[in-house]
C-alpha cells in the first residue's frame, strides 16, 4: 500500500477511535498502523520500519507501554504516547473449573460483556474466543442463541481476548530469553459467543495478526473457525484467513436441521455441502470438522449416523460428537452414553474419526454453548425457546 492510498473501509467505519481520544493500537492491520503513525507525525519514510519496532513490542513482547519500547528514541516514545494507546478488554471475572478450565467474563466498549474460555489439555492449550456479543442466530439447543446479537467484536477486541490470556497464563517471552516451544495457549477455537462469519473482516484481521510470525504467531492449522453454515463466506474463509474449518453440522435431514440450526431454512444441507465440496484447499491433513451435537432422541439414531455418513462422502471430514450441555431452560437432553459411543461407531467404521468431545469446565458453565453473559438477559422466554424448537411444553 502507498502513502497515498485512502485508508481502508475498516479504519473508516470501526470504532478504533473515541471521537477525541487516543487511537488504540491494538487490532490493527500493519497497513493500517502504518496510516495511523504518519497521520500522526510519524515521517512517511520511516513508518514501516516503525511498525515493525511498535508490532514486535505489542504483539511478540506483549508491552503496553510506550516508555518501555527502548529501540525507539525517547522523544518519540513521548510522542507516541500523546496519540496512541494499547489497549485490551478488561477482566471483570475469572472463573476456574475442577478440570482447570478458565473462563473469563471480559469488558468492552459500551460496557458490554463476552466470555472467553481457556481449555488446558496434555500436549496443547485451546482458546475459545468470541466474535460477537450475543448472536443474530436462534440455535435451539445454544444458551448464547437465546441472546440477542448485541453488537460484532472490533478486531481489537477479538485479538484482545488471545492478549489477555496471555497475560492471564503468564506466557509472553522475556526479551533475550530462548525462544519456548511449549506453549500454554497453543491453539485457538472461534468458538464462542457468536458467528464469526457474520463478522468476517473482524475476524479475518485479528487471525492475521494472531499468525502474523513477528508476533503472537500461532500456526494458521492451529486456528479452526467454527461456523453454522453461512454458505456465501466459507470459501474466503480459506482464501483469506486460511484457516481450518469446522461446520455446525447437527442434523441429517432439512427437518430436523431447520429447527436446530435455523440458518438451514436458507442454506440447506445441499447448498452447505455444496460449498464445503467446493472449499479451496482442502486435503486429508485439513479435514473439515463436522460438529454434531447429541441430542437425545432428535438426531442421534443409527439412521441418523448412516445418513450423515452418507451425506459427507467425498469430503475429508472428521465428526466431532458433542454430548449435549445443558444450560437452565434447554428443550433438550443429552444422548446417554451408549448411544453417543453407538453413533461414534457406525462413523469410525466407515473411515472417519469420530471423537467424542469431553465437556470441559461444566461446574461453572464454560462448556460449549453454554456462554452467554449475564448482564444481557435473555430475551426469551423459556415458551419461546421451546416454541423455536418445534416443542410444545
Ligand atoms: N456460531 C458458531 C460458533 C460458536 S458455537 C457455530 O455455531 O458454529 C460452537 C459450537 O458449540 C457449535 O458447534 C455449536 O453448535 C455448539 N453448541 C452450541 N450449544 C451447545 C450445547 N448446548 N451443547 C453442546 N454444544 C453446543
Ligand atoms: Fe449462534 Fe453458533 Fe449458538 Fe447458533 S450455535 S446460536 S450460530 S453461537
Amino acid at each position: 500500500m502507498t502513502a497515498t492510498t485512502p485508508i481502508t473501509q475498516d479504519v473508516m467505519t470501526l470504532p478504533r477511535k473515541l471521537p477525541e481520544g487516543p487511537v488504540n493500537l491494538v487490532g490493527l492491520t500493519r497497513d493500517q498502523m502504518r496510516e495511523v503513525l504518519i497521520a500522526h507525525g510519524t515521517p512517511e519514510k520511516q513508518a514501516k520500519m516503525r511498525v515493525g519496532q511498535i508490532w514486535q513490542w505489542i504483539y511478540q513482547w506483549g508491552v503496553r507501554d510506550f516508555a518501555l519500547m527502548t529501540n525507539l528514541a525517547k522523544a518519540y516514545r513521548a510522542q507516541l504516547a500523546e496519540h496512541f494507546v494499547i489497549e485490551i478488554p478488561e477482566v471483570v471475572s475469572k472463573q476456574v473449573s475442577t478440570d482447570g478450565t478458565r473462563k473469563y467474563l471480559v469488558r468492552i466498549a459500551g460496557g458490554h460483556e463476552v466470555e472467553v474460555v481457556y481449555i488446558p489439555e496434555e500436549n496443547r492449550g485451546t482458546l475459545c474466543v468470541s466474535s460477537q456479543v450475543g448472536c443474530t442466530l436462534t440455535c435451539s439447543f445454544c444458551h448464547t442463541g437465546t441472546q440477542k446479537l448485541v453488537r460484532n467484536l472490533t478486531a481489537s477486541e477479538i485479538v484482545g481476548q488471545i492478549m489477555m490470556a496471555r497475560d492471564d497464563l503468564d506466557e509472553w517471552p522475556v526479551p533475550g530469553a530462548p525462544k519456548d516451544e511449549t506453549r500454554l495457549l497453543s491453539n485457538i477455537v472461534l468458538m464462542g459467543m457468536g458467528e464469526p462469519l457474520y463478522n468476517f473482516e473482524n475476524v479475518r484481521d485479528a487471525m492475521k495478526i494472531a499468525m502474523d510470525p513477528e508476533g503472537i504467531s500461532l500456526s494458521r492449522r492451529r486456528i479452526t473457525l467454527s461456523t453454522s453454515g453461512v454458505v456465501p463466506e466459507i470459501a474466503r474463509t480459506a482464501e483469506e484467513i486460511g484457516c481450518l474449518l469446522a461446520i455446525s453440522f447437527h442434523a441429517t435431514t432439512d427437518e430436523v436441521r431447520d429447527k436446530l440450526v435455523p440458518i438451514n431454512k436458507r442454506w440447506n444441507l445441499e447448498t452447505l455441502l455444496e460449498a464445503l465440496r467446493a472449499y479451496p484447499r482442502l486435503t486429508n491433513s485439513e479435514r473439515i470438522t463436522f460438529e454434531y451435537v447429541m441430542l437425545n432422541g432428535v438426531n442421534d439414531s443409527d439412521e441418523d449416523a448412516r445418513r450423515l455418513i452418507k451425506l459427507i462422502e467425498g469430503i475429508p471430514a472428521k465428526v466431532n460428537l458433542i454430548p449435549f450441555n445443558e444450560w437452565p431452560g434447554a428443550p433438550y437432553k443429552r444422548s446417554s452414553n451408549n448411544r453417543i459411543r453407538a453413533f461414534a461407531d457406525i462413523i469410525y467404521k466407515a473411515g472417519y474419526a469420530s471423537p467424542i468431545r469431553t465437556p470441559r469446565g461444566e461446574d461453572i458453565l464454560a462448556a460449549c454453548g453454554q456462554l452467554k453473559s449475564a448482564t444481557e438477559r435473555a430475551r426469551k422466554s423459556r415458551k419461546q425457546i421451546a416454541a423455536d424448537a418445534g416443542i410444545s411444553e
